[in-house]
């Protein structure tokens, strides 16, 4: 994986403990080359000629303050950004007080063992190295995108490359928000661009007439100059953060980085907002809508022109009572998911709702009378014949449609359907009756064998 360290420096007076640390790091992360260092001089010595992704240091070196070198580490330009992980056994609030200040990234407590540092690694690289995203990527430069492109990709990223705002903007269009392929996680673009728009007026399409928030779409800016004129301008255009030419690798992705986790916490966010959205929206027993997404969202349902002829079905457990009081309510519970659970598969046309305890509603749309009534009678005997829970029950199933009964609101239509269902209970259960303009009556279907329905309607 490209994205985790390649090059580990391990500083650390003790030679038993460099050994292990080292060896740990080697087991832990593929690929890794770990270097061991025994001075904080030495360390900071091979730190100004040569590269790493990540340093670990003990807290008291032979020769420096563990605190010290981290501040080292901090100055020298190569390793401005690279994070620092201090381990060691005495954890000591002189670290919580300077260790940020002196910039180290993260501390180690070696009193918890080394099977716990494996673990801690693993952990620090997956929270620190996991770049992510589909960059858009916005500069007219050919060969300054060349470079800027490459080592975007070096970072794990992928990027679409192109040379103009208004090119950029068409991309932009064509994403669709909360599609997750396809989605753009960040733009970087270069300020100043060749063509009639510029960076600025890009940034200005972003914000003001897409409407895309810095939480969801970030954009990064690149300027020629980092004076005090060109920041204000900036971020008054809406960027989130800027780098300036020439482009120091470490800086840029220590802004990206930054970025992304912006943008990967907004998704979190607006997929638990989702999630809660459904969980108020189902009924958490049997698996269909809420009584409350059926009367929110029923009304504009059965109005849909391409939902006519449209009808309701309210289906009740016969003698339902009786399943609780003989064998007890936990059974009658594992009854109704089951009935959820057929109906959702039954009607997965339609919108199926959990109406009171024992009841639930189907809004079906656009079926004729002969397949509704088919599609009822084929419901009831699928309850009467599988035993839902391994229990013997019924149901009893009321319809209405919008045929015989139209431009009604939905707690009328509903209404009429309760009426056939009335109907149902008083002549006998275990039956399909339908309200019809004259009021309610059996099914023509009802006491007619399974198959030969057909022969009825002709
Ligand atoms: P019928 O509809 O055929 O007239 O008889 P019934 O016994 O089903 O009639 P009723 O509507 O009076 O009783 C419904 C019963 O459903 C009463 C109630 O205890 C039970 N019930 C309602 N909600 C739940 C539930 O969530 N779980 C269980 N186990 N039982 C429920
Ligand atoms: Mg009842
Ligand atoms: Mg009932
Ligand atoms: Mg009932």
């Amino acid at each position: 994986m490209h994205t985790a360290p390649h090059r580990i420096m391990v500083v650390d007076g003790s030679t038993v403990s460099r050994k292990i640390l080292t060896r740990i790091l080697r087991d832990e992360i593929d690929n890794a080359e770990v270097v061991p260092v025994a001075t904080g001089a030495e360390a900071i010595a091979r730190l100004e000629s040569e590269k790493f992704d990540l340093i670990t240091t003990a807290l008291l070196l032979p020769d420096m303050d563990g605190m010290d070198f981290s501040r080292g580490v901090r100055k020298s330009n190569r390793h401005h950004y690279t994070p620092v992980i201090v381990v060691s056994g005495d954890a000591d609030d002189r670290l919580l007080r300077e260790g940020f200040e002196a910039g180290v990234t993260d501390y180690f407590d070696k009193s918890q063992g080394y099977k716990a540092f494996g673990n801690f690694i693993r952990s620090f690289i997956s929270r620190n190295s996991g770049m992510v995203g589909r960059v858009l990527f916005v500069e007219d430069s050919a060969t300054v995108a060349a470079v800027t492109r490459k080592i975007l990709e070096n970072h794990g990223l992928q990027v679409e490359h192109c040379t103009s705002a208004e090119v950029a903007l068409e991309k932009l269009d064509a994403m669709v928000p909360g599609a997750n392929d396809g989605d753009f996680d960040l733009v970087i673009t270069d300020f100043y661009l060749k063509d009639r728009l510029t960076g600025g007026d890009l940034l200005h399409a972003v914000r003001a007439k897409m409407h895309y928030s810095q939480q969801e779409l970030p954009i990064l800016v690149i300027t020629g100059t980092d004076d005090y004129q060109t920041q204000v301008e900036v971020f008054h255009a809406g960027a989130n953060d800027f780098v300036a030419k020439p482009i120091v690798e470490e800086v840029m992705m220590a802004r990206v980085r930054a970025l992304l986790l912006i943008k990967h916490q907004y998704n979190a966010l607006k997929r638990q907002a989702e999630t809660m959205r459904w969980v108020a929206a189902t009924d958490s027993l049997t698996g269909v809508r809420s009584k409350r997404y059926l009367v929110d969202h029923g009304g504009e349902f059965i109005k849909a022109a391409t939902h006519q002829p449209v009808w309701a079905m309210l289906i009740d457990i016969d003698n339902f009572k009786h399943v609780n009081d003989t064998l007890g309510h936990i059974t009658g519970d594992h009854v109704l998911a089951a009935l959820g659970e057929i109906l959702n598969e039954r009607f997965d046309d339609s919108m199926v709702a959990r109406f009171g305890g024992e009841e639930f509603c189907a809004l079906v749309p656009h079926v004729d009378m002969g397949d509704m009534l088919e599609r009822a009678e084929g419901l009831r005997v699928e309850v009467e014949s599988i035993q839902p829970a391994g229990v013997d029950v019924t149901i009893s199933v009321g319809l209405a449609s919008s045929e015989d009964h139209p431009g009604e609101t939905l707690t009328r239509f509903i209404a009429l359907a309760d009426q056939a269902l009335y109907y149902a209970k008083e002549n006998g259960r275990n039956r399909v009756a339908i309200c019809t303009p004259e009021g309610p009556m059996d099914s023509p279907f009802h006491g007619i064998p399974v198959g030969a329905e057909s022969d009825i309607l002709e």
